[in-house]
């Protein structure tokens, strides 16, 4: 059976997995939470014909209200199709924390959703996401579960230290839960603070050997990466200089990720780089213009950055560009 999220214009991931997959590259998964920042995604991956995940998070889908984020998921296919564009869109939610939360976005129209037991011992872990497969797989829906933990902060998910993915865990996990792709941990993390460098040290330690590891085990199985943002140093450097404080922020460099999208990573999670950016050209715009009170002038700008952040991202990071 068609889920609900046919309504939408939406599609799973499973075709385009299976195409990124060939073609070398990872889709960009942007999250939103707003009318801006959904306009830049659509945009961004029109002009640069990019396959696209809409990615909403359970404090997102609070924010904006789980009625009107459907219709405005509706809207941006849309859109996209109005500009004459007939790129692939997926609208999922990002770590689902139960099941409950899981179905109700099936309900409104999602096409992929994440069920987040990562935190639980491996037994609960495999049950919760067996359940989350079951349901959704009835209506055609897509699910993403996750196996090792990711420090930083995102929202509801806190975790002081991480733990890398164990490799001999990952067959066993996917054979028995049926999901249709795995975030893994490799070091990455969620938020702006992604990595403390020890002297003499200029990258970050991803862990492509546990990468490696997982695709011998997994072969051909799609892999996801979060807590994959850059941190711009630009927009970081904007944001101190118009009156903001982030010190000693740092994100994934765009070469480890570029080595990572030829991968089988297929799905690259980008929240932070967004708000960075929206953040940066707001301060901007307002510390320039102190008289202005209209929010489109300052907003205006910021989703123009997001639209070239999100192309740059697409055409020499992921290499999602130009593929329909
Ligand atoms: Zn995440």
């Amino acid at each position: 059976m068609k889920g609900p999220y046919t309504e939408l214009g939406v599609v799973n991931t499973r075709e385009v997995f299976r195409h990124a997959m060939r073609g070398g590259y990872a889709i960009p998964a942007y999250n939103f939470n707003n009318l801006e920042q959904l306009q830049a995604i659509i945009i961004g991956c029109v002009e640069s014909r990019s396959p696209v995940i809409l990615q909403v998070s359970k404090g997102a889908r609070e924010y904006a209200n789980q009625t009107l984020l459907r219709y405005m998921a509706m809207g941006a296919v849309k859109m996209a199709r109005e500009m004459g564009s007939q790129i692939p869109i997926t609208l999922h939610l990002d770590h689902g924390d139960s099941f409950e939360l899981c179905k109700s976005c099936i309900e409104f129209g999602f096409s992929s959703v994440m069920i987040d037991g990562s935190h639980l011992p491996y037994e609960e872990n495999v049950k919760l996401t067996t359940q989350v497969v079951a349901y959704a797989h009835q209506y055609d829906v897509s699910v993403e579960g996750e196996l090792g933990r990711l420090a930083g902060i995102e929202e509801h998910v806190v975790a002081e230290k991480s733990s890398y993915t164990d490799p001999n865990q990952v067959q066993d996990f996917v054979q028995r839960t049926g999901v249709d792709s795995l975030a893994i941990s490799i070091g990455t993390s969620h938020g702006a603070y992604k990595f403390k460098p020890k002297p003499g040290e200029t990258l970050p330690p991803l862990r492509f050997d546990i990468l490696h590891e997982i695709e011998k085990r997994l072969p051909g199985f799609p892999i996801v990466l979060h807590g994959a943002s850059s941190v711009l140093p630009k927009y970081v450097a904007m944001i101190n200089e118009y009156g903001g404080r982030i010190e000693g922020a740092m994100g994934v460099p765009e070469e480890q990720l570029r080595e990572a999208a030829k991968s089988a990573v297929c799905k690259v999670n980008i929240d932070t780089d967004g708000r960075m950016v929206v953040t940066a050209i707001v301060r901007k715009v307002l510390m320039e213009n102190p008289k202005e009170f209209d929010p489109r002038k300052y907003l205006g700008p910021a989703r123009k950055e997001l639209i070239e952040m999100i192309t740059h991202k697409n055409a020499t990071v992921l290499g999602s560009a130009n593929r329909y």
